[in-house]
């Protein structure tokens, strides 16, 4: 096997800072004889991969440190090339003196993503799986790990490399057909070729809607928190996240700026958002506030409406539906301060489509759980599946878009029979946009673009 690179990089693979270990993690051609030109200990160049060894780093006389070096030969190993980590001690010290020694005996201080980029050129991943490798260090909870670990398995690109390769061989009859331009024949049933196309488009167009969700797994689900002054909004949000974290207060449109806090219902990261309260902006910060909110609601994926149902009359109530709920943006009632009331609480009052309510006292806690249920019911179950591929990626999704284009193209050609050199090129754009997904296409701008987003070390 050839490997691309030859030289040997060097980074902390751990993250900065103090810890009780660090991992010094050296790859390519040369990494174990110059991790066994500091260690004394076993001979390291006889050693068989996957093992690992106890020793000091030395730099002449002087010890640096106790380490375990672990091996791994080529190209059994996360870049395919040779790799050695060391477990060094978590100083800042020890390390920084480590890697400096390791690059005077001849290594290399590695680039950001260096490492997953070598695993890709040198065929371990394919680019969607090495962006999964940035997702998954990057994820912050369950499902997004989740999404990053599907995506790493290669579901995502092996289903994109299948369609891929059905198309080339579309692509190649009608290339074929070129050649015998003359003879106006079609070696490409065109039948056929619509109705693969129409199946590939329909599996991107899945893929491209998926991204809503994808999306929201990786950054949060904007849950947007609104109602008028002295509803309860910040005792609710400090009741869903059980702590005080949004100042309380007696005094009416204390709440004047946005607010954000993340919640995690089953595994996956609700960002909330507390608004200004909506009604009676009787200053400018206030009017600002109001106006902010609505913007906030207009981009939310679930709008979660706080009214006082003691004091709040069905008129007012009824007006702020119609003005806070929009069609198309999923939303939850909330009845709150349910604690103070005598009898059994009944609304009686038609709500919009995709509109629940929810009775609670935040400020007793009584129904958060339910409300919590809700919220998750609403924005993510029956979309989540274990084997679904989301798509989480922004590149990912422009790919697609311009390949769904290309693909509409090819299918208009085929409607109004346009000649076989124009449906040709409509198909190769398609394969480029899908090879650029899964790296069948790269560029070195492409790279570095994905790589230089990667810490050093990774
Ligand atoms: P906001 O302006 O909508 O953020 O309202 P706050 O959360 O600041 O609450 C306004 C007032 O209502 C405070 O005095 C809260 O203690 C009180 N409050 C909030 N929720 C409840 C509740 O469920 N029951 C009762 N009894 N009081 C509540």
């Amino acid at each position: 096997m050839t490997l691309y690179q030859e030289d040997t990089i060097v980074a902390l693979a751990t993250a900065n800072g103090v810890g009780a270990i660090g991992v010094i993690r050296l790859s390519g051609p040369q990494a174990i004889t110059i991790a066994n030109s500091v260690f004394k200990g076993k001979d390291l160049t006889k050693q068989v991969s996957h093992t690992i060894h106890f020793g000091n780093v030395v730099d002449g006389d002087v010890i640096l440190d106790e380490v375990l070096m672990s091996i791994f030969v080529g190209p059994r190993s996360y870049t395919r090339e040779n790799v050695v980590e060391i477990s060094c001690h978590g100083s800042n010290y020890i390390i920084e003196s480590i890697i400096k020694l390791l690059i005077k005996r001849g290594a290399r201080a590695a680039k950001a993503g260096e490492f997953t980029m070598r695993a890709f050129l040198n065929g371990q991943l394919d680019l969607s799986q090495a962006e999964a490798v940035a997702d998954l260090i990057a994820a912050n909870s369950k499902a997004s790990q989740q999404a990053a670990m599907q995506q790493l398995r290669g579901g995502f690109s092996n289903q994109l490399a299948a369609l891929r390769e059905q198309l080339v061989n579309f692509a190649s009859l009608i290339e074929l057909e070129l050649d015998f331009s003359e003879e106006d024949v079609e070696f490409a049933n065109r039948d056929q070729l619509r109705q693969l196309v129409i199946n590939i488009e329909n599996v991107v167009s899945k893929l491209i809607q998926s991204f809503e969700l994808g999306n929201a797994i990786k950054q949060g689900v904007n849950t947007v928190i609104a109602g008028r002054p002295n509803a309860g909004k910040s005792t609710l949000l400090n009741a869903l996240l059980n702590e005080d974290r949004a100042i309380v207060s007696h005094i009416a449109g204390t709440t004047r700026d946005t607010i954000e806090e993340v919640l995690n219902i089953n595994g996956i990261n609700f960002r909330l958002i507390d608004t200004a309260g909506i009604r009676e902006a009787t200053d400018t910060v206030e009017q600002i506030g109001v106006a902010k909110t609505m913007e906030k609601i207009s981009q939310t994926a679930i709008l979660l409406y706080v009214y006082d149902a003691l004091e709040l009359s069905v008129v007012d109530l009824q007006a702020d539906i119609a003005e806070l709920v929009k069609p198309g943006i999923p939303a939850i009632i909330v009845a709150n301060k349910t604690d103070l009331l005598d009898d059994v609480y009944t609304l009686d009052l038609p709500l919009p489509k995709g509109t629940d309510l929810v009775q609670i006292s935040a400020k007793e806690k009584q129904h958060i759980d339910e409300l919590k249920q809700l919220i998750y019911t609403k924005t993510v179950k029956g979309q989540l599946s274990a084997d679904e591929t989301l798509i989480t990626n922004i590149r990912h999704l422009e790919a697609l878009q311009r390949t769904q284009d290309a693909l509409i193209r090819v299918l208009d050609g085929i409607g109004s029979q346009t000649t076989s050199d124009f449906l040709a090129m409509d198909i190769k754009q398609g394969l480029h946009y899908l090879g650029e997904i899964t790296g069948a296409v790269s560029t070195d701008d492409l790279l570095d673009n994905i790589f230089s987003k990667f810490c050093i070390g990774k």
